[in-house]
Formats: structure tokens, C-alpha cells, sequence
């Protein structure tokens, strides 16, 4: 036994940090409850006991049905049903569970073949790898993209794995303002100028990396303003698609066809496979030679466990129906209702007075709670009235910014948007939330 009166510091002495705190401060009443179904459109939670003040639950509880905010379900998939399940359930009878090896070694079937080949197809790049976890994907990425002598600019509030990737890659990192193009442009000249003559460039390679939609702002990355500058500043471009791809533009294929650029603009389009398509992973999609030379140097790929028989079904089946050549019309429908339904409760919540964060496309809605204080109460608030959200505070948002953030799915039909915002207008009375008496017209 190390003992702390002998110099050692105990295991968990970092337990109660300032930093490990806020992860108290996010536990809220959906967290605490262990799911018990589909997280579809509705979810259902274990409620919890007098003595559940931990996660330590009587598994053999009541449970209660709540309309579904918080889960990335984005196109609906999660309730994997009709094409999708028969598909998992005919990969599980002919493969198994698990292929029980890493891609290098047995782990390669000819479903991941497949599968990369539809998604570099789908998000328009020549090639594609996948990984079995999206964090995984950003967290090992970029030691295989930058090191030592390398520039590596990330947007301030991107994902704790591509922060996680980046401090692993040897490379200089620097950050600028969220979507900031002014403050990305002082970087890359203060960076490339340092001390040098204009015509010498100090840096072996410049990456800089954003994501597509914001998951805590609901904001969209200025991708033509991110073009223009990489045309000027000669830096490779990394998008992380986690919350656009399947979400956003007309075909949902993600920022590029939003914004109608074309995909081989951007270097590296990374996105993951657990929201709009209801599976689970990452992939990198990028030239054939980069793609080539991840799958022997990147080590995600290497030592990690491949992507799931049932798991790349689902994949498959859900790319099929969003490209129409599944259960054709089906993909188009999905896509028109989710941009529908988060223009509809965006406006919706602007109208009762709120303050809303975000674009207007966004199927991500935060909303103002201000207070921290008002962060378990609104979260109180939506669970009495059945309805499952996420809340956010301090220091993932500024001290004063604390937000609910409403998960907008094309399973959400207009009867669930119009019972949540008669919740919020309830709960906004009682919490004090709205800003004012609510905008007229539809901006
Ligand atoms: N990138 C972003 C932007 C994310 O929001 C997330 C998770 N929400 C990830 C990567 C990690 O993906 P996964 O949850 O599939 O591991």
C-alpha cells in the first residue's frame, strides 16, 4: 500500500479538483438515470430511488417514458428497424458479434471494404478509412498527420478529442476565436511571419482544424471563409463532421454540400458514425495516398479492435436509405423533416422569448439558462413534464452561460416539438428565463 504520509499522493486524491468538479456540475437528472430501451424518439429512464444519490441503481426499479431531446439521433436511426435491423441481424449470423482482431490483422472483412467504400462515395473524397470509436478518430489521427516542426491551429471550442489528438502529435499548437476568420488570419501571420523573412515558411506542415457544427453552440463552421484563407496561407484543412455529416445540406452529406463546396477543398473530412447514422465509429475520408499510409502508420487503426459485424450493417443500411438506393424516398424524407423540425423549434422558442443559441439550420438548439443555478431546476422542470434534455454549465460554457440543449430528429414529429415548447413556455415562466415577450415574424 503507497500511503500518503509516506510522499505518495493517493490514487484518487485528483478526484475533487476544480477541473474534475464540472463533470459533477454536468451530472444531471438524465445522466443519473441508466436508459432502458431505444434512445429514439422516446427514451426511457430508470427512476431513481431515495438512496440514488450515486450511480448505483436497483436495476429492478419503475421506469418512466420521456420525449427524447438529448440523444445525436439526428435522422432517426437509432430505432434500428425494417432494412437496418434485418441487415444487423443477418451480419450477426454470418460473422458473429465480434471479429476479435485488430484491421491489421484478421480484422479486415470484405463488410469494412464495403463500408469505407460507401462513405468515401457518400462525403465525395476518394478514400476512406474506418475506426470502431469516433473519439478514437480524433485522438489518434493526428500523430499521424503532424509532429515535431509542425503548426497545428484549432478552433477554441473543438472537441475534447481533437484537443486530446492534438497534444499527442508533437506538433506547436495554437487556437484561435471560435469562427473567427480575422483571429484564424492573425495567427497564421504571426505564426508564419515569426521572426522570419516574409518568403520563408517555419513550418514543416500547417493544419488547422475545425469542426462542421458546434454540438455545445449549435453554430456552423464559415467553411467558404476557411477555403479562401487556405488558399492564401497554404494550410491543409481538417473538418470533424461528427454532427453534420448526415445533418446537414440538401443530399446530407455534410458542410460541403451546405455550403456547395466541393469536397476536394478540404484535406481531411473526419466524421462519426454513432449520430445521424445510429451506429457507432469514426472514419477518415481524404486522398487515396493519406488513407493508404493511415491504415499502416496510424495507430487507431493498428492496435485498435475493428468496427463491429452488426455495427457496419447499420452503417451500409443507413447510407443506402440517405442516398435513396434503400427504400427509395425514405432518406429524402428523413432529411426535409429534420431541416423542418429545427427551423420549426428554433423559431418556436424565439417566439415564446427565449434566448437561442446557434444557426438557424442547426438540428443542435441551446438554450439561455444564464445561471447555473438554473441548470438542475430547468432539467427538474423538463423531467416532470416527461421530456428528457441535456443541460451545460460552467466551464464547458462561460460562467453566465449556462444552456439546455434541445437534440432536434427527424423521428420528432410536429406533436413532439409543439408539447416541448408549451414545456418551455411553462418552465420559462417559472424559472424566469424568457429575455422578452418573444419576437413577431419569423426571424
Ligand atoms: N467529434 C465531435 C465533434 C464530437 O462531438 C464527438 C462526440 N460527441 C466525437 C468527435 C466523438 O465521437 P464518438 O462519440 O462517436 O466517439
Amino acid at each position: 500500500q503507497l500511503r500518503e504520509m509516506d510522499g505518495y499522493a493517493p490514487l484518487n486524491s485528483d478526484f475533487d479538483n476544480f477541473y474534475t468538479r464540472r463533470l459533477q456540475l454536468r451530472i444531471n437528472d438524465v445522466f443519473r438515470r441508466p436508459v432502458t430501451g431505444v434512445p429514439g424518439r422516446f427514451i426511457t429512464l430508470l427512476d431513481r430511488t431515495s438512496d440514488d444519490h450515486n450511480l448505483s441503481f436497483k436495476l429492478t426499479g419503475t421506469t418512466t417514458e420521456t420525449l427524447n431531446m438529448s440523444s445525436y439521433n439526428y435522422l432517426g436511426f437509432a430505432q434500428a428497424e425494417g432494412e437496418c435491423a434485418d441487415a444487423a441481424e443477418m451480419n450477426i449470423k454470418k460473422y458473429g458479434i465480434s471479429f476479435c482482431s485488430p484491421r491489421g490483422d484478421s480484422g479486415t472483412a470484405d463488410l469494412h471494404v464495403d463500408v469505407e467504400r460507401q462513405i468515401a462515395e457518400f462525403v465525395g473524397k476518394p478514400a476512406a478509412t474506418i475506426y470502431s470509436m469516433g473519439f478514437v478518430t480524433n485522438a489518434t489521427i493526428f500523430p499521424a498527420l503532424v509532429g515535431k516542426g509542425c503548426l497545428m491551429i484549432s478552433d477554441q471550442l473543438n472537441h475534447s478529442s481533437i484537443r486530446f489528438g492534438a497534444r499527442i502529435s508533437g506538433a506547436v499548437i495554437d487556437m484561435f476565436k471560435h469562427n473567427d476568420m480575422n483571429d484564424l488570419e492573425r495567427v497564421l501571420r504571426e505564426r508564419i511571419s515569426q521572426g522570419q523573412p516574409r518568403t520563408h515558411r517555419p513550418w514543416r506542415k500547417i493544419l488547422v482544424a475545425v469542426e462542421g457544427l458546434y454540438s455545445m453552440e449549435g453554430t456552423l463552421c464559415n467553411l467558404p471563409g476557411l477555403v479562401a484563407l487556405k488558399k492564401r496561407y497554404k494550410f491543409a484543412l481538417y473538418v470533424d463532421e461528427a454532427h453534420s455529416v448526415g445533418a446537414l445540406g440538401p443530399r446530407g452529406r455534410g458542410v460541403c454540400d451546405y455550403f456547395g463546396i466541393d469536397p476536394a477543398e478540404i484535406d481531411i473530412l473526419m466524421g462519426t458514425l454513432t449520430k445521424s447514422f445510429g451506429a457507432n465509429g469514426g472514419y477518415i475520408a481524404s486522398s487515396k495516398a493519406i488513407i493508404d499510409k493511415i491504415r499502416v502508420i496510424n495507430a487507431g487503426t493498428i492496435y485498435g479492435e475493428s468496427p463491429a459485424p452488426a455495427v457496419l450493417a447499420q452503417i451500409q443500411s443507413s447510407l443506402r436509405i440517405i442516398s435513396g438506393d434503400l427504400a427509395p424516398g425514405q432518406g429524402e424524407e428523413r432529411l426535409q423533416r429534420l431541416a423542418f423540425n429545427s427551423r420549426y423549434l428554433r423559431l418556436g422558442l424565439k417566439r415564446l422569448g427565449f434566448i437561442i443559441y446557434g444557426h438557424d439550420d442547426s438540428p443542435i438548439i441551446p438554450l439561455a439558462l444564464y445561471h447555473p443555478a438554473k441548470i438542475p431546476a430547468f432539467s427538474h422542470e423538463m423531467l416532470r413534464r416527461k421530456i428528457a434534455v441535456v443541460v451545460v454549465g460552467y466551464p464547458a460554457t462561460p460562467l453566465i452561460s449556462s444552456r439546455a440543449r434541445f437534440c432536434v430528429s427527424a423521428a420528432h414529429t410536429k406533436d413532439d416539438l409543439d408539447r416541448l415548447l408549451a414545456a418551455c413556455d411553462q418552465a420559462g415562466d417559472v424559472l424566469q428565463l424568457k429575455f422578452s415577450s418573444g419576437i413577431a415574424g419569423g426571424q
